[in-house]
């Protein structure tokens, strides 16, 4: 390794390996399902990816059911083994803002998962798929009365409410109905995660949830005072617990840690005034995956073990009963599961400095179905996928072809020095967030999702745009203008 490092180009970032075998994938980031076959080419769950892109077409999103699957029952066994000596009911729910279509969602419940939605678009999907209401739940700072409406109608098991208007619309919708709605109260433990750190904080400044702290001396705080309103109805409202979601792409133990510990103090300040033990804390998503070779994702195992040794502890110093624990993960379980196959187009060398180059690589989507890169300047790999090169390796910038600057696929690899038109290239981890940020911008028809099935099938799971679905939606289109 050091020795790559010392032939590494000097605008490569200090921990990217120049690769010293042109067919190596990456097992960090390319697990289980991929390969190389004979020909040299990728393959997901055996399928080559020259053949998914000749018949599904470029850029493709490739997702390995198989993946995913064995990924959602991982987190669930995980966190179930480390739980349940202790008496703690676990549940898991898919956050399904990460990658959702109905196939998706019926592979989480098929695997002992709830669905988490956050709109009533998501909550359509779910239903659409045949999720029962119950193991269905709702999120979002700012449900509308309709989709609040929808998730009573469904018989949603829990909406999760995130602040004290909203306790009073619940309210009364719910009353209308004559039913009583399922609540979680999702409180913001001044805690926030990130990647490799977390910090915590005494107060919040942000949109989501109910505050731990009051606004002034000798006040309830707002978490508090929801508890409060919501027993105050409890003809329409049945509190079911607390949540709380720290953050997303989280490496770093200390961070839950604090969340859960915070949380579970409110638990025994509330079984305190009011004598209730609430059932269920919900300790959210937020669970890292790797990336590139410079991220290394803890295991969700040991991430399961350090919660259990903290509740252990909580639990001994407490009146209470063990409460269920719920969560919420959506990229440890998509992420890996999905990868974008592009096709190269222009490939272009430029001068940055005397001496020094960098070589653009550019492929034939970007931005629109990979949004990440410019929202949160997130780094990706790529190999080239449709054979193995002899050429030695150059580093790369992978771009799209929108017309912004920004618009990087991976902004660092080193790739065969003849990467040319009509090569293919796999990005590996983008099962979450990109085919569900994807946009039609520059009016680039969105990809679909093709899933090698758990049967070694490839099926579209959701079909590519056509040049047609885009003029759908615009009446003006093949209007007659001369008259
Ligand atoms: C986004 C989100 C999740 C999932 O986050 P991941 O980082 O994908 O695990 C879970 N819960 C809530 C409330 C969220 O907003």
């Amino acid at each position: 390794m050091s020795e790559d490092t010392v032939t590494g180009h000097p605008l490569a970032p200090a921990w990217l390996r120049v690769p010293h075998d042109a067919a190596e994938l990456d097992p960090a980031v390319f697990t289980g399902q991929y390969a190389r076959d004979a020909s040299g080419c990728v393959t997901v769950d055996g399928i080559p990816v020259t053949e998914l892109a000749q018949r599904h077409g470029s850029p493709a999103y490739v997702v390995s059911e198989r993946t995913f699957r064995s990924r959602a029952r991982r987190v669930r066994e995980a966190f179930d083994a480390a739980l349940e000596p202790l008496g703690v009911q676990v549940a898991v729910y898919y956050a399904s803002k990460a990658l959702l279509c109905t196939s998706v969602a019926r592979w989480a419940v098929a695997e002992g998962l709830g669905i988490d939605t956050a709109s009533g678009g998501e909550l359509a999907v779910a239903l659409a798929a045949g999720v029962p209401g119950e193991r269905i739940a709702l999120h979002g700072n700012n449900k509308s009365a309709e989709e609040l409406s929808a998730a009573l109608d469904a018989g949603v098991g829990r909406i999760v409410v995130d602040s004290l208007p909203e306790v009073e619309l619940l309210a009364t919708l719910a009353r209308q109905r004559g039913t009583r709605a399922p609540v979680m109260l999702r409180v913001t433990p001044g805690v926030h995660a990130s990647t490799h750190e977390f910090i915590a904080t005494a107060h919040e400044d942000q949109k989501f949830g109910l505050s731990l702290h009051a606004a002034a001396d000798g006040e309830d705080s707002p978490a508090l005072q929801a508890v409060a309103a919501c027993l105050a109805q409890d003809d329409a409202l049945e509190l079911r617990g607390l949540h709380c979601h720290i953050g997303s792409q989280i490496f770093a133990a200390e961070g839950f840690a604090q969340a859960a510990e915070r949380v579970l103090a409110l638990r025994e300040t509330v079984a305190g005034r009011w004598g209730l033990a609430l059932p269920e804390i919900d300790l959210g998503g937020g669970h890292g995956v790797a990336y590139t070779a410079a991220d290394s994702a803890r295991e969700i195992t040991d991430i399961a073990g350090d919660l259990a040794s903290l509740l252990a502890k909580a639990l001994e110093t407490s009146q209470l009963p063990a409460p269920h624990l719920s969560f919420e993960p959506g990229r440890y379980i998509a992420g890996p599961s999905g990868c974008t196959v592009y096709t190269v187009g222009t490939v272009k060398t430029v001068t940055v400095s005397p001496g020094v180059q960098r070589r653009y690589v550019s492929v034939d989507g970007g931005m629109s179905d990979n949004a990440r890169p410019v929202l949160y300047d997130a780094d990706y790999t790529a190999v080239l996928a449709n054979r193995v090169s002899p050429e030695a390796p150059v580093l790369s910038r992978v771009v799209g072809k929108h017309c912004e600057s920004g618009d990087v696929v991976v902004k660092d690899v080193y790739l065969p020095g003849d990467v040319h038109r009509g090569d293919l290239l796999v990005v590996p981890v983008t099962g979450a967030y990109c085919w569900s940020l994807s946009s039609n911008y520059n009016w680039l028809p969105r990809p679909g999702i093709v899933a090698v099935g758990e049967d070694g099938v490839p099926r579209e799971i959701v079909r590519r745009e056509s040049m047609a679905d885009l003029l759908a939606r615009d009446p003006g289109a093949g209007a007659d203008t001369t008259s």
